[in-house]
């Protein structure tokens, strides 16, 4: 149990980092620390500072795609394709609280390991035999008092995902929460 709060406690240190840098595709070199890279299971994490609403994805490339490997057949191109669209929509993957009058303001989506421009020879590459996609998102809400929750969509587009291990940050205090698509509702206050 004990073992458990400290990992994601240093879960949640190392994406602050990663959330409150700069989402430059300069710094793209940085790579994010995962969590456990479990089928189904896929985290999220949330941050919320004065306007800014900040949510970190990071899935295994299974639960978005079905494969973790680079695409073998234009099928699977197609597939990479459209999940790449897709996780660039905020409007299918996410819904702040209306009256908060938050609009996306930056995306950043990651799939590289599956690009298939990073096929060049790079030994220093090694190969787990898996993959994780990870995308940021930031939201600037107008009125950030009435952001009070912060509906899930992405278990309709994924539904490889099958639980997400959400992290709560606000300006009060931390939490975690499991959400599914039965339970696709966050609360931020
Ligand atoms: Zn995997």
């Amino acid at each position: 149990m004990f073992g458990n709060k400290l990992s994601s406690l240093s879960i949640i240190t190392a994406s602050l980092i990663l959330l409150y840098s700069p989402f430059t595709h300069a710094g793209k070199t940085q790579h994010r620390q995962h969590g456990s890279h479990e089928h189904g299971s896929a985290q999220l994490n949330i941050a919320i500072e004065g306007q800014r609403l900040y949510l970190e994805l990071s899935s295994p490339a299974a639960n978005i795609v079905g494969f973790e490997h680079k695409p073998h057949n234009d099928k699977q191109r197609q597939t990479l394709k459209k999940a790449i669209k897709i996780l660039n929509q905020t409007s299918l993957l996410f819904t702040p609280s209306a009256s908060a009058q938050c609009k996306s303001n930056k995306i950043e989506v990651d799939v590289d390991t599956l690009q298939d421009e990073h096929d060049k020879k790079d030994s220093h590459h090694h190969h787990s035999g898996h993959a994780d996609f990870s995308a940021h998102y930031v939201f600037v809400c107008q009125k950030p008092s009435k952001l009070t929750t912060l509906q899930l969509l992405l278990f309709k587009p994924f539904p490889g995902i099958e639980k997400l291990q959400v992290q709560l940050l606000t300006e009060t205090g931390q939490s975690a929460i499991t959400a599914t698509a039965q339970k696709a509702t966050i609360k931020l206050k």
